[in-house]
């Protein structure tokens, strides 16, 4: 882990230089002085999926503001990694429509492996495609500006609540949430650390949604390279780390050929499941879950079984699909 900790000693630097945000009344504990002295030690990883930034104040300055929807997305960097990812989210850019696929991009990092009885899905993959602003806020499918590899422990644990959260508040009120999304990379490490997620609601001041805080990649029972996106059962001896590297190359190949043929096999199919893009759920289309489930959030989905797990869903208990 000494690679980690190095890490969070040149994001402390960063986000040290950045407190100088301001904001209106509404976060009236708010103080650019101390935000720099303060300034967001993110602690290691002690058990909880996210820890809190610069005493959860997001650092948007006041000319960031607007209630004006819009998105963007950094370019890829030579690495071919993600940067910041920027929107004020408004009802009117998230989804009307139902997702589409993903699983063709391959995000910087991508060492696919399963832990079964370490990861909680089935199969269970360490790794999700992890939309940097949830596809639930903005609608992005497949771009690969908007993708990092990231646990589904940081996926579904860290991420997910917090964007409920914004999509719940925007979709109740109207209002528009200033949302940005920061991977953060060590060196040139293809693996993020973590992800920043700042939020701020703008007609009422952060009233209704104020945090900033950061998500860790990590999967507990799991040991991460993230140089490379390599991984191994934690504890494991180098020796076993060498052969389990090897098998985690064959994983590989098999998720992409298996992957592929899902793709080939279901392009002219019909919706096999209904996803809740809420609960992060799917069934099949005759449960009686899918009656009781808001249209809005309904995704309907003709790919694999395989594919929704990947971007964080959970089967249903009920319908098994
Ligand atoms: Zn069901």
């Amino acid at each position: 882990m000494g690679k980690f900790k190095k890490f969070l000693a040149a994001f402390t630097v960063l986000t040290a230089l950045a407190g100088s945000a301001v904001f209106g009344a509404g976060v009236t504990s708010f103080n650019s002085d101390a935000a720099g002295s303060q300034a967001a030690v993110v602690a290691d990883f002690q058990g909880n999926a996210s820890s809190q930034v610069n005493g959860n104040i997001p650092y948007f300055t006041e000319k960031e503001l607007t209630d004006r929807s819009f998105e963007s997305y950094s370019d890829l960097d030579s690495l071919g990694r993600c940067g910041v990812a920027f929107a004020c989210v408004g009802k009117d850019i998230m989804p009307t429509e139902p997702r589409g696929k993903i699983g063709m991009i391959k995000p910087t990092g991508w060492h696919q492996n399963k832990y079964p009885g370490l990861v909680d899905s089935e199969p269970p993959y360490l790794y999700n495609r992890c939309h940097l602003i949830g596809y639930q806020l903005t609608g992005e499918n497949a771009n690969e500006k908007n993708l990092v590899t990231g646990t589904r422990y940081m996926n579904v644990d860290g991420m997910l609540p917090y964007e409920n959260q914004v999509a719940n508040y925007v979709e109740s009120t109207g209002n528009h949430v200033m949302y940005r999304v920061t991977p953060k990379f060590d060196g040139n490490n293809l693996l993020c650390n973590g992800v920043e997620i700042e939020a701020y609601s703008v007609e009422d001041s952060g009233r209704g949604v104020c945090f900033n805080v950061f998500c860790y990649n990590v999967q507990p029972g799991v040991d991460i390279d993230y140089t490379d996106g390599n991984n191994k059962l934690a504890g494991t001896s180098e020796v076993k780390k060498e052969e389990n590297d090897t098998g985690s190359k064959t994983a590989e190949n098999n998720v992409s050929q298996k992957e592929n043929a899902v793709q080939e096999n279901n392009s002219t199919a019909a919706s096999s499941y209904i996803a809740n893009m809420n609960t992060k759920k799917f069934h099949y289309p005759s449960c009686s879950s899918v009656k009781q489930m808001k249209e809005s959030n309904k995704w309907y989905f003709d790919g694999s079984r395989d594919e929704l797990i990947s971007q964080g869903y959970d089967p249903c208990k009920r319908c098994n699909p």
